[in-house]
């Protein structure tokens, strides 16, 4: 097997066995990014040197026997939202072109501690917002499943490089799907953890009451061991969790018989891709052979959830983009007059079509009259989401589901129909109303040869439970070995 297609733990095995270093791996992962990301176009940048040097100080502690962690060495990728001293970071949008931040974020430094080299920044939808990766201010990214579909989005950019071995790993962040959907498209597990578990210090805002980072990977336990990088209380995040992280790892072979798995009646709609919903139960037949009692929950009030996200979303989105007035960051419009003209016309030329529709409706759902008819009223019917699950967290253990309602779309094919695109979200974003830890792994493939996601969710905090479920099906199937014919 060529270095690039080892998972992230079994290059540390190598990298432990002194038969490969990191520097090597390093090598491999931009060989791999010259060969393929013309037609991938999964990075925005790539920091060469960075990585290398960062691979060089991993190989000395290795050979000193002193490495910083499991997953010293081990190359990956960030989404372009998490902010990197001295590497620019844009988000996606042109309105912080040129942007070069002063100070790791918490997720990076975390990365940088553990030893992990940082091959470059990856594309994104523009601030995050999109399910496709088209919405970048710079260009779309590629699905290397078939270069003519997108990757999903908005960690679009992460998920592509994965898949097509230019990296080991990457971060991803997930306000609504923006982990799971684009792992789903590309035949990789991808994590959102329970709200609260990775700080979001350094990393740049959507939507705060919904945002979390999360790992993207080939195999449940490169997931879990990078998650485990991640998960630590920082103070500097006033929303960070302080209970410890479970050992993700020490029970992830574990199995799942006599767990009750719940199967959500409303996650089995119209509209459902008929091959995504056979290899969805076909998933949960295998998990009843496995041992596990799978039964019918129901989640009465996700009908409501993308109405809900959508206002939610959007308002905290207004806010929270408030600051890119042309004054402090990136882009600054030229000949202007006067400080109101300023930020029109910056606002005006940085930010595109997506992110302004946001802006608007996210505005016009927190002004004065409409903030208890929209935004209150959203908030309210949150909270009604969250209930559902508390109550169906009474039977189950967790909760099984396709991640996306179909496989990977066209590029072009959803981007003149906002609504559309808003679609795919459906059984991604209830998690994130409810911040509870989701996870999606490959369960199959198309006739047409496209990966398919299993979703589960779980009880707040109980990812250790997620990855055991996850590890316990991808244990009895070879999809997550399957790669991309690029
Ligand atoms: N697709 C959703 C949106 O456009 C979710 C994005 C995300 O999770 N960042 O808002």
């Amino acid at each position: 097997m060529s270095l690039v297609d080892c998972s992230m733990l079994e290059l540390a095995g190598r990298l432990e066995r002194k038969e490969a270093s990191s520097v090597e791996a390093t090598r491999a992962c931009l060989s791999r990014i010259d060969a393929v990301d013309g037609r991938v176009r999964a990075f925005l940048k790539v920091d060469a040197a960075g990585a290398l040097a960062a691979a060089e100080a991993s190989d000395r502690r290795r050979a000193a026997g002193k490495p910083a962690g499991p997953l010293d060495g081990v190359p990956v990728g960030l989404k372009d939202l998490f902010i990197t001293e001295g590497l620019e970071t844009t988000a996606g949008s042109k309105i912080l072109e040129g942007f070069v931040p002063p100070y790791d974020g918490t997720p990076v430094r975390l990365l940088k501690e553990a030893g992990l080299p940082i091959l470059g920044k990856l594309n994104l939808d523009e601030f995050a917002m999109g399910s496709s990766t088209e919405s970048s201010g710079f260009h779309p990214t590629h699905n290397p499943w078939d270069l003519a579909r997108s990757p999903g989005g908005s960690s679009g950019g992460s998920a592509a490089a994965v898949a097509a071995r230019e990296a080991f790993g990457a971060l991803g962040t997930d306000t609504g799907g923006s982990i799971r959907q684009p792992a789903a498209f590309t035949n990789l597990v991808g994590v959102k953890p329970t709200y609260g578990r990775v700080s979001r210090y350094g990393v740049i805002a959507f939507a705060s009451s919904l945002d979390q980072v999360g790992p993207l990977t080939r195999t449940v336990a490169d997931a879990a061991a990078l998650l485990q990088v991640l998960a630590v209380h920082d103070a500097k995040d006033s929303t960070s969790a302080v209970q410890p992280a479970s050992d993700y790892r020490a029970g992830l072979e574990g199995g799942v018989a006599g767990m009750t798995l719940g199967l959500p009646r409303e996650y089995f709609a119209d509209g459902m891709d008929s091959e995504v919903e056979a290899a969805v139960r076909a998933a949960a037949r295998a998990y009843e052979k496995l041992g596990a009692k799978v039964v019918e929950v129901s989640l009465p009030h996700t009908r409501y959830a993308l109405a809900t996200y959508y206002l939610i979303a959007p308002a905290e989105a207004s806010a929270n983009l408030a600051r890119y007035d042309g004054v402090r960051y990136g882009l600054r419009a030229e000949g202007v007059k006067g400080l109101g003209d300023l930020y029109v016309r910056t606002r005006t030329q940085g930010f595109g079509a997506e992110v302004k529709r946001r802006i608007l409706l996210g505005t016009y759902a927190l002004s004065a009259g409409y903030y208890d008819a929209y935004y209150l009223k959203a908030q309210k019917v949150r909270t009604l989401i969250r209930r559902d699950f508390e109550a169906a967290f009474k039977e189950v253990d967790v909760m099984v589901s396709p991640t996306s309602p179909v496989p990977a779309f066209r590029l072009g094919e959803k981007t003149g129909d906002p609504l559309s695109m808003y679609l795919m979200d459906v059984f991604t974003l209830p998690c994130n109303l409810a911040g509870l830890p989701g996870l999606s792994l490959p369960c199959g493939f198309t006739r047409a040869g496209l990966p398919i996601g299993l979703q589960l969710l779980g009880r707040p905090f109980d990812e250790a439970r997620l990855f055991q479920v996850a590890r316990a099906f991808e244990r009895e199937h070879d999809f997550s070995s399957r790669k991309p014919g690029l």
